[in-house]
């Protein structure tokens, strides 16, 4: 079987971390990380596999599943399962140790193109992530060749608007509630300048 064969195999495993769990650690604490990582999103990968076990579902990628579910109201928690999957595995790349600082410079050529300068790139993220009511995602997407930042409520995808996911943040309390209680802002003060993947957004620029 090839990888490609059990990437799409109808039981699914849940990523690896790409760093340890205290990697991020003081931003993101290990606990934070061992509930997100361990419960819920291996808890959305488990739930997706029970679902799409036997059905239609059941051999294609969370890629082809969002995109047959979305907006479907019969087809609501295979789409909110496979949505979650791929945004926290998305996430975790967004994120590195010793993150922040300055993007690679195509990167950063585009981000000064959209926003003037990184710092108000990071300020519109930072806008995105505390204004989106409720649980959500704050993203930086590549929009027909333009750089924008968009926020989604719940499992919603820029994947479904036809935008290319840059990096994300996740906004919903599970992100940060054991670390900062009520102070989303902080949370992700923290993110933009301590942890935020630029790399990882860099190669996402294809
Ligand atoms: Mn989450």
């Amino acid at each position: 079987m090839s990888n490609d064969k059990i990437q799409s195999a109808a039981v699914r495993v849940l990523p690896s971390l790409p760093y340890a769990e205290n990697a991020l650690d003081p931003a993101i604490s290990a606990k934070t990380i061992g509930f997100h990582y361990g419960k819920h999103h291996k808890g959305y990968v488990e739930n997706l596999n029970k679902l799409a076990a036997g059905t239609e579902f059941a051999d294609l990628t969370l890629e082809q599943i969002i995109a047959a579910t979305a907006g479907k109201a019969d087809k609501t928690a295979f789409f909110n399962n496979a949505a979650q999957a791929w945004n926290h595995t998305f996430y975790w790349s967004s994120l590195k140790p010793k993150g922040g600082g300055e993007p690679p410079a195509m990167l950063k050529q585009k981000i000064e193109a959209a926003f003037g300068t990184v710092d108000a790139c990071k300020k519109e993220l930072a806008t995105a992530a505390t204004t989106q009511f409720g649980s959500g995602w704050a993203w930086l997407v590549l929009d027909g060749g333009t750089l924008k930042v968009v926020k989604t409520g719940n499992a919603d995808s820029p994947l479904i608007q036809g935008k290319k996911p840059l990096l994300t943040l996740d906004v919903w309390e599970h992100a940060y509630y054991l670390d900062y209680q009520n102070r989303r802002a902080d949370y992700v003060a923290a993110v933009l300048d301590k942890l935020i993947n630029w790399d990882f957004a860099a190669k996402n620029l294809g």
